[in-house]
């Protein structure tokens, strides 16, 4: 048994206690991963070691949580018992979230078109059982995602469904993974088949999208919003927010872009980012209305 001593800057010195010569030519390299990080969910780049920060996290529509930046891997999430939950929102729209709830608690939606599946937005962990189920439901065309906060663990998504992502071109700067499965989209309408519409608004972020369904609601069309456009307790209002955690509101010129481009599409329904953020009845009147009220509160 020896000690070795080493210095640092030629202040600090450590000891450290070894049992044989060879000790750091046997120490095992670190393996690669994709860290998760745990406050937002977003997986980054392969790597040996977590990242320094999450950018994400970082940025001021987000925070760091209250232990600082941690990771995790999905090999972990799964070892610590997540599982998907899935919940049927309505005929050919089911929501999958994850339990126990886990970063942001974001939810997905599986929509079945008669064109194919799209997935809108995702979530950081997946287990076989959900590969197994959307495999059976005749996997997936696409997965498009309306802003950075749900761009999580897309890229395994994609890989297992073989399937490309849309991203707006405007947030291309918060993608932490790239990957050729990725599709940056530019302009401010992106159709993804004869039902389907991606329709960049702004706001919360420079490419926030919502997802127009027009099959949904029974042929009167479902808007689809991530938190685009968020839906406030009483479900029956919606607001805008640059920041959601930091409270930081949208412009009156912001509002009114958002809503100029939401054009003429019709929808009966709402479904935000989250498990029962869900505007059932007159959606489109009701964000028209959220939108004036926002605007006269903000004066
Ligand atoms: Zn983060
Ligand atoms: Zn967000």
């Amino acid at each position: 048994m020896f000690y070795q001593i080493y210095l640092f800057d030629g202040f600090n010195v450590f000891l450290h206690l070894a049992t044989n010569q060879n000790h750091w030519k046997s120490k095992p390299s670190s393996p690669m991963n994709n860290y998760i990080c745990k406050t937002c969910g977003t997986q980054f780049k392969e790597s040996s070691y977590s990242p320094d920060s999450c950018p994400i996290c970082r940025d001021e529509r987000q925070y760091v949580g209250l232990n600082g930046q941690s990771w995790i891997t999905l090999k972990r999430l799964k070892q610590e018992g997540y599982n998907n939950l899935w919940k049927q929102e309505a005929p050919g729209l089911i929501g999958i979230g994850i339990s126990p709830s886990f970063a942001i608690g974001q939810r997905a939606l599986l929509i079945q078109t008669q064109k194919g599946n799209v997935l809108w937005d995702c979530i950081p962990f997946m287990d076989e059982e959900t590969i197994e189920k959307v495999k059976s439901l005749g996997g997936l065309n696409a997965i498009a995602i309306s802003h950075p906060h749900f761009y999580s663990s897309m890229v395994e998504w994609a890989h297992v469904f073989d399937c490309p992502i849309y991203l707006h071109e405007a947030d291309r700067q918060w993608v932490m993974r790239p990957n050729e499965k990725i599709v940056f989209w530019s302009g401010n309408e992106l159709k993804l088949n004869s039902n389907v519409v991606l329709l960049r608004l702004g706001g919360h972020f420079e490419g926030s999208a919502v997802l127009h369904w027009k099959e949904g609601a029974n042929g009167k069309g479902s808007l689809l919003t991530g938190d685009t456009i968020y839906v406030v307790a009483d479900r029956q209002w919606a607001s805008f927010m640059y920041s959601y955690p930091n409270l930081i509101p949208l412009s009156t010129e912001k509002i009114k872009t958002l809503i100029r481009r939401l054009g003429d599409y019709e929808f009966e329904n709402l479904y935000a980012a989250w498990f029962d953020a869900v505007i059932q009845k007159d959606a489109r009147g009701r964000v028209l209305k959220s939108a004036e009220r926002y605007i006269k509160a903000i004066r």
